[in-house]
């Protein structure tokens, strides 16, 4: 016999048929005349119950059906007698193909910590919350890809290893073949990477997006969406080591079309999961409203994650100046009331509590802020006419603060070289890059938009580990 699904089961099956399901316990309960047997397979949030009678079944023959253990069983479907599920499966067989000894199991039937499931990374897979946070993930990354190919972007595969340093933050993780005890040093004693494995100095990327814009200056709209590296050395709730990025690049668009198409991205891969994962998300919705009652009246949400969801993709962005942000920080009673951690005026790099405030007290809804300061921006980023601000946009969002940072590109070959300058960077270095301005230049745009934390936006976790099946964080790389 074929097996089935869950998810199939309890959508598409017929009560009589005789079926063979394949899973993992999750719970057993029962008396002296039956057992309940919970069983789930990762399929869909919701486990069927599989009903085996003492009868059938004596205690010998279910002693190793404990939690975590894997089983076929086999049996017919009958309508449910219990409420919740229409469906239950009266066993004839069930067979353990793993046990899982319930004295060591880590994974019990009470609710555990997030913070003691990341321990067990590995097996955190099996709860609820996890289930239903990867499958929304998957879903989302689904969409992605649904949304570029519906628009005649090429999915571009940019490289892992690089030699730029795209953002020049300094935050890139080195690649070497050589002895990090006794490296090959040139007579004046600096590391000699001319010895190493490139003949040069490489790192894992931070970001596609040079790379993409060359493909862009031929394709007209690609995306990239590949895994990023930073060595973060902070350790805050929105950042991780290593995390995915989708990054669009399009030429003939300005900051505009940008910003509308990130806008229109969003709200897409939201409606998507919507869509598809509707009862995980309630589930996760479920779940933050339990975790939201044990937080002061204050910092409880306004609204649910369904809500909220809802409420975004049917309602416009807010869109404002960088400069505007910073008059309206600067005028807000929790400026005055000195509510504020770091300072606030005009030139600042705006930090995660002011994104917020604009976000969530308030617009309350997205922002895309626009036109930042050229000083704390990228080198590639498009110099306006005042000279002293970017085309740039970053795309705030409630609980997290920016979750897309993008721009128009700096076209201009002058002025990019004057720019690269200011930052330390020879034109040879870049010499590629530049010669997409001197052949075939034109005015392009793109973002990127970091998917851990659109993926924190749409299950509301607090926590951007717990949204990646394997955090890279500082101190952490145990799975
Ligand atoms: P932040 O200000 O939060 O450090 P950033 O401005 O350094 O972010 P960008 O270089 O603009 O980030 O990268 C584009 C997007 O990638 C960001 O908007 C964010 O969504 C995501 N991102 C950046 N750094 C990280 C990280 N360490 N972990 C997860 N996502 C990240
Ligand atoms: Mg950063
Ligand atoms: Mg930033
Ligand atoms: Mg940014």
């Amino acid at each position: 016999m074929q097996r089935t699904k869950v998810k199939d089961l309890l959508q598409g099956a017929e009560v009589g048929q005789q079926v063979l399901l394949k899973g993992w316990v999750r719970t057993k309960r029962g008396n002296k005349y039956v057992n309940f047997i919970a069983v789930n397979d990762g399929s869909t949030i919701n486990n069927l119950q599989v009903v085996a009678e003492a009868e059938k079944f004596s205690e010998e023959a279910l002693k190793d059906v404990t939690t975590g253990a894997a089983v076929a069983v086999t049996g017919e479907l009958v309508a449910s007698q219990g409420k919740g599920q229409a469906f239950e499966i009266q066993a004839t067989s069930i067979e353990v193909l793993g046990k899982a000894d319930p004295e060591a199991y880590p994974l019990q039937k009470k609710a555990h910590s997030l913070e003691f499931l990341r321990e067990i990374a590995h097996l955190r897979f099996r709860t609820n919350t996890f289930g239903a946070v990867f499958r929304v993930r998957n879903a989302l990354a689904f969409a992605v890809h649904k949304f570029f190919n519906e628009k005649g972007f090429v999915y571009m595969h940019t490289p892992i290893i690089t030699a730029s340093d795209a953002e020049g933050a300094g935050e890139m993780f080195r690649v070497t073949t050589l002895d990090p005890v006794n490296p090959p040093r040139t007579e004046s004693g600096e590391v000699n990477y001319e010895e190493d494995f490139f003949g040069r100095a490489t790192n894992l990327t931070v970001s596609g997006q040079l790379e993409g814009e060359l493909a862009a200056m031929a394709f007209s709209d690609i995306y990239t969406f590949g895994p990023t590296f930073r060595a973060e050395n902070s350790n805050t709730t929105r950042h991780l080591a290593e995390f995915w990025m989708i990054e669009p690049e399009m030429a003939f668009h300005d900051l505009k079309m940008n910003a509308d198409l990130a806008e229109e991205f969003i709200k897409y891969i939201i409606r998507h999961a919507l869509e598809n994962n509707r009862e995980d998300i309630e589930f996760l919705a479920q779940r933050q409203a339990e975790e939201d009652k044990t937080k002061p009246q204050n910092e409880r949400q306004e609204m649910t994650l369904l809500e909220k969801l809802e409420f975004v993709v049917n309602n416009d962005f807010e869109r404002v100046t960088y400069t505007e942000a910073i008059d309206i920080l600067l005028n807000s009673n929790h400026y005055k009331k000195k509510k504020f951690q770091y300072e606030v005026s005009w030139g600042i790099d705006l930090q995660s509590e002011h994104e917020r405030y604009l976000v969530e007290k308030h617009f309350k809804k997205p922002v895309i802020v626009t036109d930042y300061p050229k000083d704390i921006k990228a080198f590639y980023m498009r110099l306006n006419d005042d000279g002293k601000t970017v085309a740039a946009m970053d795309i705030l969002a409630p609980g997290i603060g920016e979750i897309v940072g993008g721009s128009q590109r700096e076209e201009r070959i002058d002025i990019l070289v004057e720019r690269m300058k200011g930052v330390g960077i020879e034109e040879e270095a870049l010499w590629w890059y530049l010669d997409t301005r001197r052949f075939g230049g034109c005015p392009h745009a793109g973002f990127g938009l970091g998917f851990e934390r659109m993926v924190q936006f749409v299950t509301g976790m607090g926590n951007i580990r717990d949204v990646i099946p394997f955090p890279r964080t500082p101190q952490n790389a145990e799975f």
